[in-house]
């Protein structure tokens, strides 16, 4: 029997393997390999200078010295620097309420464009954030440029197995069941199936909830360059957002819907020598992954979205793609012990977790193997001891 037993091979799972086994753990990486990790089809972006204070965000602008470590250690896992464009239109500006106004009140993309900018600027340099010069093959988009940082998910996908692998760690095809109270199967078991957590343990914080994201993937061949080729909106290896993107407020009010409801955010960003474009996010009431919603109102949505910042974006022969993503609707990101099982742990609904997941790995395979610090700074742990793995 392996010391410890890691169910699901998205980032949070990979990359806890490939640290407890850095630490001289036997491990055992369970996952059905169908294709369904979100970390596959992500953007992968990693905004690192994002985090304002507090030791989560020190985490978060470590993340770029983290993705290079581990590349010296497992080979090229798909980091490079890059910009993030951030893009709006005045036609986004919701004009300030009367009496605002007359208090010489800002819209909210005025507010959002100054928070951006002002967050950025605390760990960039001045040149490193840029309002792009309006011009004819922007048309009426305005442009925000950045110094950001991603990790390509398609390389990474490809480039996980071998490092798995050459780290020692023992790679098993299968969905985990249900997991008994009292009865793991492995002296310590750690939970990173993603969206699929609930199903293995179903007493997990409520704050623990699925959004059923949609995006359309773009093989590479000659519609992808010729779409690269003739676009001023991105240089090729930069990520495209819209400034007001509305995913992270609608997972924020999570807890208060009574009906499902979806957005759409019109963006892309390099998927191996291909393209991932716009994203639609659907969250449900309640904490259950439930089944895909229906595609077809999503992709029309999103299609339309993306044919606003470029007519020719909307209509590319891609393929809409949906996939559970776990997300926590309120605090901090459940990693640590599960409390009342010992020798269970939980990593998942970070956001930003390719900003974060590298550093989190580190603390939680430390904890696993029984360090105490570690476990204090792991910000979902109890104060529940572990018995270490060794
Ligand atoms: C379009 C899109 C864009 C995104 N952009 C960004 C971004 O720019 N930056 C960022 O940080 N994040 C981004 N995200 C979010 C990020 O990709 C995910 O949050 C992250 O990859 C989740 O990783 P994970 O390992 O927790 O889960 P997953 O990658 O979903 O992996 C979970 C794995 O567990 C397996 N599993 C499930 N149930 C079981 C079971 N019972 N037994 C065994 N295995 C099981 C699944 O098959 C899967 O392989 C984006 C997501 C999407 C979809």
């Amino acid at each position: 029997m392996a010391d410890v037993l890691v169910i699901g091979a998205g980032l949070a799972g990979s990359l806890v393997a490939l640290e407890l086994a850095q630490r001289g753990a036997e491990v055992e990486l369970l996952d059905p390999g169908q294709g369904d990790a979100a970390t596959a089809l992500s953007y992968g972006g990693v905004p690192w200078w994002a985090g304002a204070s507090g030791p989560m965000n020190e985490l978060m602008a470590s993340a770029p010295a983290a993705w290079r470590q581990l590349e010296q250690r497992h080979g090229p896992l798909g980091w490079s620097p890059c910009s993030l464009r951030l893009h709006w239109s005045d036609a986004d500006a919701e004009p300030a309420a009367e009496t605002d106004r007359a208090a010489g009140g800002t819209s909210v993309l005025e507010q959002t464009l100054a928070g951006v900018e002002a967050l950025a600027r605390r760990h960039l340099r001045a040149d490193q954030v840029e309002r792009l010069a309006p011009s004819p093959a922007l048309g009426s988009r305005r442009m925000l440029r950045l110094e950001y940082g991603r990790v390509d998910s398609r390389r990474l996908a490809l480039a996980l197995p071998l490092a798995l692998e050459g780290a020692g760690v023992r790679r098993r095809r299968g969905r985990c069941g249900p997991l008994q109270a009292g009865a793991l199967p492995a002296q310590q078991v750690v939970l990173a199936a993603g969206a699929g957590c609930r199903a293995l343990w179903p007493a997990l914080p409520d704050r623990l909830r699925v959004s059923w994201a949609g995006v359309l993937a773009l093989e590479a061949g000659p519609l992808c360059s010729q779409w690269l080729g003739g676009s001023a909106l991105v240089e090729p290896n930069d990520i495209l957002m819209p400034l007001l993107a509305q995913r992270q407020a609608l997972e924020q009010r999570a807890d208060q819907l009574q009906r499902p409801e979806w957005i759409v955010d019109a963006g892309l960003a390099p998927w191996g020598e291909g393209l991932l474009l716009g994203q639609s996010s659907l969250i449900r009431p309640g904490s259950s992954c439930g089944c895909p919603p229906e595609a077809l109102p999503l992709e029309l949505e999103l299609r339309q979205a993306l044919g606003r910042i470029d007519p020719r974006l909307g209509q590319l022969d891609a393929s809409f793609v949906q996939l559970p993503v776990s997300f926590c609707s309120s605090g901090p990101p459940l990693v640590g012990p599960v409390a009342g099982e010992p020798g269970l742990w939980l990593f998942a609904g970070l956001s930003a977790p390719f900003a974060l997941a590298p550093a989190l790995a580190v603390l939680l395979a430390e904890a696993i193997s029984g360090e105490r610090r570690a476990l204090e700074r792991l910000p979902g742990a109890s104060t529940q001891p572990s018995s270490g793995w060794g």
